[in-house]
């Protein structure tokens, strides 16, 4: 009975259970539960907003509890071995988070999980090993000074990493280094072999939601922008139906052609990438204009820039890619409807091309 369960009665099981297991020792040991955690963290959600009536997230969470119990019992095991406790002190102490703002969630105590979440995404944080990479760069000294009412010139150079990624230009693809500013999101490089200008979103995974289609796979990104500017949302449909291993916190880049078409998602931290090709991403849009019109591409960037940002934005992303294809097909068979729609979505274009935002 979950109803009124409490944390310290979830870590007292966790503890329990670690005192009769035996995980071995040594590196090897440190880097499955690492692994474990990490891919577990990704399915973790955040705790609802408000209180509904059968939630399903109440469910997700009751049904991940044991699942947390298990790699928290494994990190405890391994940490009994003193050399490795130092590097399982933070992952221990983001497990317990994450099963403290879970056991909230499960028993319908939102404020209380909201809190322990936001503890757990900073544990997190703290535990992961690419943290170096992005981290925020320490605070400069104010560039003008109070005290003395002088202003002066900042000559440090602005906080770069160097990165490897792909030319997004599918007629090129070649792999090189790039330097990036880690204190914006967006990055702006042209290929030094084939000369296209690019876009690259850098951001920390913070979720990743993948719905298996028969012929597709849609992915919700959910990422921390570099600089800690907020989060934005990445969706698209992808029809190559390949792998693209991810776990939270490792950072990944978005890269967009100039016409701002996403082509690849680089993950950083493991080094694996994902073309995207597209599988008719854009239903409605798609029917009324054909693939790789322009109204389209402002259509996209719209969704994914504005529309993603926002909460309800992306209660109509949902709802739009939920009823999209049906209404795309009932759409294709009537022209008067299809002259119809295509005449709302340009008055959306000019609205959004006029306003700057597409
Ligand atoms: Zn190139």
């Amino acid at each position: 009975m979950s109803a009124g369960l409490q944390p310290e009665e979830f870590f007292q099981s966790a503890r329990e259970r670690a005192s009769q297991m035996d995980v071995g020792r040594g590196d090897a040991v440190v880097e499955r539960v690492r692994a474990a955690a990490s891919a577990l963290f990704t399915r973790i959600p955040e705790p609802p907003v408000y209180r509904r009536a059968e939630d399903p997230s109440r469910k997700v969470a009751q049904a991940l509890l044991p699942e947390v119990e298990k790699v928290l019992a494994e990190a405890l095991a391994a940490g009994r071995d003193p050399a490795m406790a130092p590097a399982l002190e933070k992952l221990v102490a983001a497990l317990l988070a994450h099963g403290e703002a879970l056991v909230h969630t499960a028993s319908g105590r939102l404020e209380a999980a909201e809190t322990a979440w936001r503890r757990a995404l900073e544990l997190e944080r703290a535990a992961h090993p690419t943290r170096h990479l992005v981290s925020a760069p320490p605070r400069p000294p104010p560039v003008f000074d109070k005290g003395t009412k002088t202003s002066r010139y900042d000559p440090r150079p602005a906080p770069q990493a160097s990165v490897k990624l792909v030319c997004p230009n599918t007629g090129c693809k070649r792999v090189g280094d790039y330097a990036f500013l880690t204190n914006h999101a967006y990055n702006r490089f042209v290929c030094p072999v084939c000369r296209s200008p690019f876009l690259a979103y850098f951001g920390e995974l913070r979720g990743l939601e993948v719905e298996v289609r028969r012929s597709s796979k849609r992915y919700f990104f959910t990422v921390d922008e570099v600089g800690g500017n907020g989060s934005s949302r990445i969706e698209f449909e992808e029809a190559s139906g390949q792998e693209f291993p991810a776990a939270r916190r490792d950072l990944l880049a978005f890269l967009y052609t100039d016409a701002r078409e996403l082509k690849v998602v680089v993950n950083l931290t493991n080094q694996r990438l994902m073309w995207v090709s597209p599988a008719s991403s854009c239903f409605v849009v798609t029917v009324a204009f054909g693939e790789g019109a322009p109204e389209l591409v402002a259509f996209r960037a719209y969704r994914d820039e504005v529309l993603g940002k926002s909460a309800l934005g992306r209660g109509f992303i949902r709802g739009y890619y939920r009823h999209g294809p049906s209404v795309a097909r009932w759409v294709a068979r009537r022209p008067v409807v299809r002259s119809g729609v295509r005449w709302v979505l340009r008055r959306v274009h000019d609205r959004l091309t006029r306003s700057g935002d597409a």
